[in-house]
C-alpha cells in the first residue's frame, strides 16, 4: 500500500497538522471537507510491517492499528493463527508471525477478526503483502562427521526415531500466552560461523539447507537466553547433542545445540541473558560451536534477522 495512503487511514494528530497547512483558500476549502468526510467514516485498519520488505525465511512483526476498540485480536497468516498483543501507549496491536524458507514470491493475505465488547459480530480485515525471494548463500559446505550420523545402524535409527517422537511431542506443546519482550539478543559474544539458508554437505551426502545460526565459539563458553522464556527441553539429543529448547509462548520457541553443559533444567523460567548452558561440540557436529535455531509454528527462520528485529 502507498505510504501517503498510511497518513488518511492512521487518522494521527501528525496527519491533521499537515492537512492544513495549505497555501491558499482552494486548498483550504480541500482541506475542510477532508475534515468533514474523514474521521467518522474513514477510520479503517493500518497495518505496518517490521522489516517493510517481507522475505523467506525471515521474521515479521505484524503491527496494527483498528478502527475500533477491540477486546482481542486475531489473524491468519500462510496458515498459521496470530494471536496478537496489545501495546497501550501506541494502541498497537502486535504480534511476531514469520514466512517459511519455503514459501515462493508472491503475494499473500494476511485476515484479521477483531472481537468488540458488546456485540458478537467480529471487526473483519484483510490486506496483502508482498514476499520477495530472500538471498541466501549457495556455498557448498563440505563436512565430515561420524558414521552415526550417516548411515546410522538400526540400533542408532531407533534412538533417532525416539529423538525425534520427544521433539515432536514438546513443539506440539504451544503455550498461548507471549512469553518474550522486546528485542532478541545474540546468544554468545562471538562471530558467526555458518548463516541460515546454506547448503550443506555430511561426508558427501547433500542435507537440507542450514536451519540455524553458528557461532564459533570454543567448548566451556557460557550460552544465554535470547529472550525471556520457559525452558521446554533441556536433554541429550541424537543429532541436537545436548539441547535446551526455550518457549517464547505463542509457538515461538529458540534452539540452542551441541552445549557440553545444562545449566537450567525443563520447567525453569528464564530472563533474556540468562545462561543456560555451556558450549560443546556434542551431537553431530564436527566440531565444538554453538547452533541457535528460532522454530515458530513448525517453520524455522532465520535467527540473524530475529536479532535485527526492533520489537516492543
Ligand atoms: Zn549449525
Amino acid at each position: 500500500m502507498p505510504h501517503e495512503l498510511d497518513c488518511r487511514q492512521d487518522n494521527s494528530a501528525e496527519c491533521y497538522a499537515g492537512t492544513v497547512r495549505f497555501p491558499n483558500l482552494r486548498n483550504a476549502a480541500c482541506a475542510l471537507i477532508l475534515f468533514c468526510i474523514l474521521p467518522a467514516h474513514a477510520a479503517t485498519w493500518t497495518i505496518r510491517t517490521q522489516p517493510v520488505l517481507l522475505l523467506n525465511g525471515a521474521p515479521v512483526l505484524f503491527q496494527v492499528k483498528a478502527p475500533a476498540k477491540l477486546e482481542s485480536l486475531t489473524g491468519v497468516w500462510l496458515g498459521h493463527q496470530l494471536t496478537f498483543s496489545y501495546d497501550s501507549a501506541t494502541k498497537t496491536w502486535f504480534t511476531l508471525a514469520g514466512v517459511s524458507l519455503e514459501t515462493g514470491p508472491g503475494k499473500y493475505t494476511l485476515e484479521l477478526t477483531g472481537k468488540r465488547a458488546g456485540t458478537e459480530t467480529p471487526l473483519m480485515f484483510s490486506r496483502t503483502f508482498r514476499v520477495a525471494r530472500a538471498k541466501y548463500p549457495k556455498i557448498k559446505v563440505e563436512l565430515t562427521v561420524e558414521k552415526k550420523f550417516t548411515e546410522p545402524t538400526p540400533e542408532q535409527l531407533q534412538q533417532i526415531e525416539e529423538s525425534k517422537k520427544i521433539k515432536q511431542d514438546y513443539f506440539s506443546r504451544v503455550t498461548p500466552d507471549r512469553e518474550w519482550a522486546g528485542g532478541f539478543t545474540a546468544p554468545a559474544d562471538a562471530p558467526i560461523s555458518d548463516v541460515f539458508g546454506s547448503q550443506r554437505i555430511f561426508n558427501g551426502v547433500a542435507q537440507s539447507p542450514h536451519q540455524g545460526l553458528d557461532f564459533g565459539v570454543p567448548t566451556g563458553t557460557p550460552v544465554t537466553a535470547m529472550n525471556g522464556g520457559t525452558v521446554l527441553l533441556a536433554r541429550p539429543m541424537y543429532f541436537e547433542g545436548n539441547l535446551v529448547v526455550l518457549d517464547h509462548g505463542q509457538g515461538l520457541l529458540t534452539l540452542y545445540l551441541h552445549l557440553s553443559e545444562f545449566k537450567v533444567k525443563e520447567g525453569d523460567v528464564v530472563k533474556r541473558g540468562e545462561v543456560i548452558g555451556l558450549s560443546g561440540g556434542t551431537g553431530r557436529a564436527t566440531g565444538p560451536h554453538l547452533h541457535v535455531a528460532v522454530r515458530w509454528q513448525g517453520t524455522y527462520l532465520d535467527p540473524a534477522r530475529l536479532i535485527q528485529l526492533p520489537l516492543p
